[in-house]
């Protein structure tokens, strides 16, 4: 089958005040089905985000993608000019964040922010048809009460209820690909519960694949078809989610499955690995989570495993365990 989005070999670097280099994404793969819902896991300041704004061609300067390749339906999204990534931006691949506040605009109803996407690149609609969508999209992210929110702006909203109104927003365009960077973390748990369950719902409605972006593997086991456990800007291991879970190749996969399956049995708070991410700035000899693992070998320290195929469901891991 061809992959909706293909990424291979990217990298993502910023030049630091002392002129030394920091790749906080260093040759990323990954491959997104038509209709899947992909999960990136890891810790904050692994390279999550980073990975999410690269597939936007979003990075600000002084930042920028170093190296790789960023298909999308085929389509080389690093070779395309800024006219043809805004008609990308607006019909190809969208992008929910954590914080509804700070994206919506506080002086416009959510009606016409919805619509707004339907009027801009990639689309070009008049504004009664963008209107008459942006309804739709209301009644899609399952919003009881459409005709009220579409008037009403963003501060007479719930935290959920604005960031449903995000996801509509996301989806009006009827993008191929939607990336959701932590959309669920500043809300409580039933309300997560209950986004997380829209997404899926949406999925198969409307059968728009995701890329979901958490550092909770409870959530992505939730929602996830398919999880890439990303450590110190690599993708350290790649599987099929019920694969991973009944057994994580990487150590770090394993960690990340510990600290949720001992927060489920003991209502603990979330057991933290030991140790923490490294710093970027400096090179990193062999693999970056080595310090940490409780499973290291001599050649850890001073060897980076490359990407060794794991399973049968195509997964792979970065893990001397496995050669
Ligand atoms: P995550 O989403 O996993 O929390 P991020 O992608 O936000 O991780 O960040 C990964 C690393 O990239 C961090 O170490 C951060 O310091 C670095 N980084 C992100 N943005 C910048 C920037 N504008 N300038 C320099 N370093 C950055």
């Amino acid at each position: 089958m061809t992959a909706l989005l293909e990424v291979e070999g990217l990298c993502v670097e910023y030049r630091n005040p002392d002129g030394s280099v920091t790749r906080p994404v260093e040759g990323v793969a990954l491959r997104i089905q038509p209709g899947e819902i992909a999960a990136i896991l890891g810790e904050s300041g692994c390279g999550k985000s980073t990975t999410a704004l690269a597939l936007m061609r979003l990075i600000a300067p002084p930042g920028r993608i170093a190296a790789g390749r960023i298909r999308l339906r085929g389509q080389d999204l690093l070779t395309l000019d800024e006219a043809a990534m805004r008609r990308v931006r607006g019909a190809g691949i969208s992008m929910v964040f954590q914080n509804p506040l700070t994206y919506l605009n506080p002086v416009l109803p959510i009606g016409a922010q919805i619509a707004e996407v339907l009027r801009g690149p990639g689309h070009r609609l008049p504004k009664r048809a963008a209107m008459a969508a942006a309804r739709q999209a209301l009644d899609d992210v399952r919003i009881a009460d459409p005709e009220r929110v579409m008037r009403a702006y963003p501060h007479e909203l719930s935290g959920g209820m604005n960031q449903r109104a995000l996801i509509a927003i996301a989806i009006v365009g009827r993008p191929a690909l939607v990336v959701l960077d932590e959309p669920t973390t500043a809300l409580d748990v039933t309300v997560q519960r209950e986004i997380t369950m829209l997404l899926r719902d949406l999925r198969d409605r409307l059968g728009m694949s995701m890329l979901f972006i958490t550092h909770d593997f409870g959530l992505a086991a939730d929602i996830a078809d398919r999880v890439h456990v990303m450590y110190a800007g690599r993708v350290v291991e790649q599987a099929e989610v019920r694969a991973m879970f009944r057994a994580p190749a990487h150590p770090y996969s394993r960690a990340l499955i510990d600290s949720v399956l001992s927060v489920r049995s003991t209502r603990a708070r979330l057991a933290a690995i030991p140790g923490s991410v490294p710093d970027l700035r400096r090179p990193i000899p062999g693999c970056a989570f080595a310090p940490r693992c409780g499973a290291v070998l001599p050649r850890c320290g001073t060897e980076a495993p490359p990407a060794i195929p794991i399973g049968v469901a195509g997964g792979s891991a970065r893990c001397w365990l496995h050669a």
